[in-house]
């Protein structure tokens, strides 16, 4: 089985862009080849849109942004509440797609199914509370109110790693909040993006409302950050990209939310508990095979602990069964393309070069041309590109430190500051590391930190703005004020 007869209903097997509630296969800019990594065969034939195309995917999103934010909120949350449901009925073809297409084992596909639907759900809930205020003024008679508006059309552009989850985390509260909405997914996952719109066309959300296109990253993100039609781009991909994005909308001055790249650190203290700290560094660093803006790209270990942790790291990392997405008990799938092969092969490269060792792994895996063996480097330092650049490969590599100072510096030694973690027992030291991280998010003896009620997103160059959690909402809605003269008059008539 390779494609759509894997799914147990072929009708979320969609190879269109999704405009105005209709299939387009007519891409005017030609068609695309879609890869499955773990097999180099091809999926799929997906056509590429051209500008002018895009730019009507706008204009519809224009079109249906009147009547959608005019929609009582308990409307729209009914039918996030129906999405939400289908996402869930619907739960195992959607992470199969996510494995043909992107690589990452079943099991962990099942998870970031339930972990994109929970959005839906979560803004379902929100878009009912969605509330201004009411202030006292400073002048006699006057009330200062404050209303909470959607911002309008969204356009969103959203990264491969996270197919499913990187779009709901977006859709869900822009279309909670009343905005309509134009994704562009990354071009080496859009089955799941096109399964998600037929599952937002059964749901009933009107047409115009949530529009998928498809074509070439410059194209289609020079339309949308062009476009003065468009007020907000929300994006998640690299710093880099995240950057020209905003340049781009500058012309236009589009609100933006970015969660860029990271350079996550995580920090093990001597007081930590040693299998709690290698446990949460696993689940961190090994998740989606290394490929996700949160995990861990370097591991600090205090050098009372170090050998210990070093050690029973590179036992349960050896142990890691790496296959294909669809195999049993299998753990790390391949990497998404040769170019980020490359990229942890140079890693790799230059951190041996500067006197690092392999302690496991090292290279390619005989399971196939994208797929990495799990590796542990120690004799890490501050000077290789490893600890510098995001790797975004199953690469663990650990720095030996001696002073909570010495570790705190070299975390914070980076421009990112997306997530850190951290490992210890003494309370106060918790405290008082948390403070002192650069990150917008921390793990404290947890290696897991994303679910939809914690704010999602970073600091420095990892980003602006939050997704998920109670805050998220607002990164789709502008604030109205009305200055009320003429209230509360002391006499009545
Ligand atoms: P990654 O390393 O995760 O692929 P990128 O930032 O390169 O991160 O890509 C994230 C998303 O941004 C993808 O959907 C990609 O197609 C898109 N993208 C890449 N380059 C551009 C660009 N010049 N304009 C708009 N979108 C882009």
């Amino acid at each position: 089985m390779t494609g759509r007869d894997i799914l147990s209903d072929a009708g979320l097997w969609r190879d269109a862009a999704y405009v105005n509630g209709a299939w387009v296969s007519d891409g005017k800019a030609g068609t695309m080849d879609l890869c499955n990594p773990a097999t180099g065969a091809t999926l799929a034939t997906l056509p590429q849109l051209d500008a002018g195309q895009v730019r009507d995917a706008v204009e519809v999103a224009e079109a249906a942004f009147g009547p959608w934010r005019l929609r009582p909120a308990k409307d729209r949350a009914k039918l996030l509440r129906r999405w939400f449901d289908l996402m869930t009925a619907h739960a195992d073809d959607l992470a199969r797609l996510i494995v043909l297409e992107e690589g990452k084992p079943f099991a962990e596909a099942k998870g970031e199914v339930a972990y994109a639907a929970s959005f839906v759900e979560w803004f379902a809930e929100e878009a009912k509370r969605i509330r201004g205020d009411v202030m006292a003024a400073p002048e006699a008679g006057r009330r200062i109110v404050v209303l909470k508006e959607p911002v309008g059309v969204c356009a969103a552009i959203t990264p491969w790693n996270f197919p499913a989850a990187m779009i709901t985390r977006k859709a869900a509260p822009a279309l909670a909040a009343g905005c309509t909405m134009v994704v562009k997914p990354a071009g080496q996952t859009p089955l799941t993006a096109l399964a998600l719109a037929e599952l937002a066309h059964r749901a009933g959300i009107p047409a115009g409302v949530f529009n998928v296109v498809l074509g070439r990253a410059s194209v289609v993100g020079g339309e949308l950050t062009a476009n003065p039609k468009v007020r907000k781009i929300t994006f998640t991909g690299s710093t880099e990209v995240g950057r020209l994005l905003l340049e781009q909308s500058a012309a236009t001055i589009k609100k933006a939310s970015m969660e860029l790249g990271g350079n996550a650190p995580l920090l093990v203290f001597d007081d930590a508990d040693l299998e709690t700290a290698v446990d949460g560094f696993i689940a961190t660093k090994y998740r989606n095979t290394g490929q996700a803006c949160i995990s861990a790209n370097r591991a600090y270990v205090q050098a009372g602990i170090h050998d210990a942790f070093v050690a029973l790291l590179a036992e349960k990392v050896g142990a890691l069964k790496v296959g294909e997405g669809f195999e049993d008990g299998v753990q790390q799938g391949p990497l998404i393309d040769a170019a980020a092969v490359e990229k942890v092969k140079d890693h790799i490269a230059d951190a041996v070069a500067h006197g690092a060792q392999v302690v496991c792994g090292g290279a390619t895996h005989n399971r196939g041309p994208l797929f990495f063996q799990p590796t542990v480097l120690s004799g890490v330092t501050q000077a290789m590109k490893i600890t510098r650049e995001e790797t975004f490969g199953p690469i663990a590599p650990v720095v030996k430190f001696e002073t909570e100072a010495e570790a705190v510096a070299m975390a914070n030694d980076t421009e990112f500051g997306l997530a850190a973690y951290l490992f210890a027992r003494d309370g106060a030291r918790l405290w008082r590391v948390s403070a002192a991280l650069e990150a917008g998010m921390i793990g404290v003896n947890t290696g897991l930190i994303s679910n939809e009620v914690a704010p999602f997103g970073g600091i420095k160059q990892s980003g602006i703005g939050r997704e998920g959690s109670v805050y998220g909402i607002d990164e789709f809605m502008e604030q109205k004020y009305l200055a009320w003269a003429g209230a509360g008059e002391a006499k009545l008539v």
